[in-house]
Order: structure tokens, then C-alpha cells, then sequence
């Protein structure tokens, strides 16, 4: 007998019949004797309509009252999922946020777990009973409702795995485990038996939105073993687990990730002296900008030069207006560029393997795709393209690897 954290994201209780569907995973699952604690999801889509609803009331709604929105979504998912399960014999009770409760560190719409109480909750569990918890949400230490950003069910179900100490955390989602790349979009993409946290944490950052990257960072640190699985079937998923018990032996490349989150900043005509560099981003750091690719050309003339840097689009309208306003430093034009995407190979083989790059660039160059900026890790390497490029890109990189 095992004590089990069983996630279920939106798709999977989208509809009255998914909800159904997954209190019968439920029931079977205690009926192989386990304790169960279940995280739900919003139901698919409902999170983005709260959203739209709060912008339609006002472009600038607050914050607090956006988490008391948000949080609701998750909570009708917990009494029906709950009910359903109660409709077919078993003992499930659902609990709010504030009444187990979650507590929460961190600003409101991003707030982080940092604990929750766990007597009254396993005391159910040990009776026999089925404990339902709203993910992507707790309360502060002030008593306010706060989300942990989106995607956010799934640090629900780590962090629960973390303090209640269960012996595994299995996350159901609409696809049946983590793909060499997003196989709804690209068909050939091959399912991943084993993956490291250190690559699911790059594929996820990197835009693979299949595991939130917070999620696992928290598995990785606390050696919480994670699995992928399917709602709609019953096939084996991917265990997301410690590098060591992973031979890398012949794969170098594990899986290929994009995003359409960044944009391309080029400072023309910038004065090529020490401390300009830091004079241009040290204002992007006070405000919390995360630059992501630098690129500086060397200076025909010996006085200017040029620089270019990637950062989140989301936050391109505030970093113009920051190098606008920067007195410091001369910069004869500024130019920017959201039609890019961002293209990742990951792997934990690149370590041991010469020339991952050259292959990566060659293979980009047989597609006449231009390479706009680059940056590398240990254990990925990525680059910015144009936007249009994007499935070309990641098609022919997926076959250069051999991960058709
Ligand atoms: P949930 O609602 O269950 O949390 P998400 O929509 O957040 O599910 O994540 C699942 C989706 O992630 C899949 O439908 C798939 O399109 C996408 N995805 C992106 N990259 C990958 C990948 N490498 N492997 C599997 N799924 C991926
Ligand atoms: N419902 C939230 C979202 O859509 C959290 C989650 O589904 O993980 O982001
Ligand atoms: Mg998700």
C-alpha cells in the first residue's frame, strides 16, 4: 500500500464525462488499497475565461481580487470531482485552500508553497478516505487567496508530494508521457520512457509546457520521483527521475523545445567603452527584466558598436521605455523584433559529445534559416529564429538528432 499524489489537469477534467472518467482512475487506484491525495485542475479553459472576464472589467484589475477570482476555478473541479466519487461509494472530501491551509510566501498572481498542514487531512486518509486539494492556489500569511502562476497545479501536486512525504506523484495529463517535442504539434515526435529533472527542467523552461518548470525544479531538489500519464489511456508513462539511474550512453539529444515568449532588442550605435554594458542592464535587473541572449559585435571604429539581447515579450514595452529614459548611456537607435521563436536542443548526452553545435548550425543552414542569436548551457543550446521558421526549424532539428 502506497501513499500516492494523483494530479488531473484541465483537459483532463474538462467536461462532466472527464470528471467522471478520471474519479473511475481514482476509485481503481484505491481500490489497489493506496492513499490518495487528488489535485485538480481547473476545468480546461476556464482559467483563461476568468481572466478575459477580469480584463474586460478593467485593464489594470487588482491583483488580490485577480487570485480570489482565479482560485474559484479550481475549487468547482474539487466538489465535483469529489461528488463524482461520493456518487460511486467512496469516502472523498474536498478541501479549500484556506481550510487545510496552504500557506504561501511571495506576491500575489506568483506566490510560492512553503507549507500546509497535514494531521487532519492524513488522520482521513488513514480512515479510508479520499482527500481532493484545488491546485494553483493558497492563502498568505495576511490570510489573502493567492495563485502560484499558471500551470501552477502541478507545483501543487510537488509540494504536497514534499509535505505529506508520499511515495510517488503522478501527474495525468492529455498526452501519455513527456515527448522528444510537443507531438501535437509535430507527429513524429517519441515518447520519453526516462527523463533527468536537470533535462525536463530545460525542456520546461524552454517552453515544453507539458510540466510546469517550477514543479520540477522543487521534484529535483527533494529527489521527488515524478510520472507523466495519460487520462485517456492506459499506457506506460514517463518516470521524470535522477540522472544517475539514466545511461546517456547513446543518446545525445533527449528532446527539442520552442517558444514564441521572446523578443529581439538591437541597440545600434552604442558608445564601446567599459561599463556601458552594465550602464544599459543594470536598470533591467532593478526591474526584475531577465535578459536571456546577449550578443555584442566587436567595433569596426574602435567607438560604437552594436547589441543585441533577448528578453520576455511580455516585457518588451517596459524595457524600451527604460533604455528610453536611461541618461547614462548614448545609443543611436534602438530596434526590436517579437517575430522570433526561440529553439532548444536539450539532452544530458551534449556533456560527453563533441560537436553538438556544428550539427545544430549545419543542419539549420541545409533549411536556409537564419540564426538571430545564440546561447548555451551545459546541457542545451538555443537559438532565436524567425517566428515562421518555427516547425521547420524544430522538424529538421528532431530528425538531425534522431528523435523521429
Ligand atoms: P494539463 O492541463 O494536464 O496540465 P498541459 O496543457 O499543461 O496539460 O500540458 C500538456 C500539453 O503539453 C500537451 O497537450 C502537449 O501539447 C504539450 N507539450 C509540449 N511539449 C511537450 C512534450 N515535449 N511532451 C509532451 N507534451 C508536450
Ligand atoms: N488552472 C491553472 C492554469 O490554467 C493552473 C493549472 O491548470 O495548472 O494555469
Ligand atoms: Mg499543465
Amino acid at each position: 500500500m502506497a501513499k500516492k499524489v494523483l494530479k488531473f489537469g484541465g483537459t483532463s477534467v474538462g467536461s462532466i464525462e472527464r470528471i467522471i472518467n478520471a474519479a473511475k482512475i481514482v476509485g481503481k487506484e484505491h481500490a489497489k488499497g493506496h492513499k490518495l491525495i487528488v489535485v485538480v485542475s481547473a476545468m480546461a479553459g476556464k482559467t483563461n475565461e476568468l481572466i478575459e472576464q477580469s480584463i474586460s472589467i478593467s485593464k489594470e484589475f487588482d491583483k488580490r481580487e485577480l487570485d480570489v477570482l482565479l482560485s474559484s476555478g479550481e475549487q468547482v473541479t474539487c466538489s465535483l470531482i469529489s461528488g463524482a466519487l461520493r456518487g460511486i461509494g467512496l469516502i472523498a472530501k474536498s478541501w479549500m485552500n484556506w481550510q487545510i491551509p496552504i500557506i504561501t510566501e511571495g506576491d500575489h498572481n506568483n506566490a510560492r508553497i512553503i507549507n500546509m498542514r497535514t494531521e487532519e487531512i492524513d488522520k482521513f486518509l488513514s480512515e479510508g478516505g479520499i482527500a481532493i486539494i484545488p491546485g494553483f492556489q493558497g492563502i498568505s500569511k495576511r490570510g489573502d487567496i493567492t495563485s502560484i502562476g499558471r500551470g501552477g497545479s502541478d507545483a501543487t501536486a510537488v509540494a504536497i508530494a514534499k509535505i505529506f512525504k508520499t511515495d510517488s506523484c503522478e501527474i495525468y495529463t492529455d498526452v501519455d508521457g513527456v515527448y522528444s517535442t510537443d507531438p501535437n504539434k509535430i507527429p513524429v515526435a517519441k515518447k520519453i520512457d526516462k527523463i533527468s529533472y536537470q533535462e525536463m527542467l530545460e525542456l520546461s523552461s524552454l517552453g515544453a509546457k507539458v510540466m510546469q518548470p517550477s514543479a520540477v525544479q522543487t521534484a529535483m531538489m527533494y529527489d521527488i520521483p515524478l510520472q507523466v500519464r495519460s487520462t485517456f489511456t492506459d499506457r506506460k508513462g514517463t518516470d521524470i527521475i535522477n540522472q544517475e539511474n539514466i545511461d546517456y550512453s547513446k543518446k545525445v539529444v533527449t528532446g527539442v523545445a520552442y517558444s514564441k515568449d521572446d523578443a529581439k532588442i538591437t541597440l545600434i550605435g552604442v558608445q564601446d567603452k567599459p561599463g556601458v554594458a552594465a550602464s544599459i542592464f543594470e536598470p533591467f535587473s532593478e526591474n526584475q527584466i531577465n535578459v536571456d541572449m546577449v550578443i555584442q559585435n566587436v567595433s569596426s571604429d574602435g567607438k560604437t558598436t552594436d547589441l543585441t539581447f533577448t528578453i520576455k515579450r511580455d516585457d518588451l514595452d517596459k524595457t524600451l521605455s527604460i533604455l528610453k529614459n536611461n541618461k547614462k548611456v548614448k545609443i543611436k537607435e534602438v530596434n526590436h523584433n517579437t517575430n522570433v521563436s526561440k529553439i532548444s536542443i536539450v539532452g544530458a548526452g551534449m556533456v560527453t559529445t563533441p560537436g553538438v553545435s556544428y550539427k545544430m548550425f549545419k543542419a539549420l543552414s541545409e533549411e536556409k534559416i537564419n540564426i538571430l542569436a545564440i546561447s548555451t548551457s551545459e546541457i542545451k543550446i538555443s537559438i532565436i529564429i524567425d517566428e515562421n521558421y518555427t516547425v521547420e526549424a524544430v522538424k529538421k532539428l528532431h530528425k538531425t538528432f534522431d528523435l523521429d
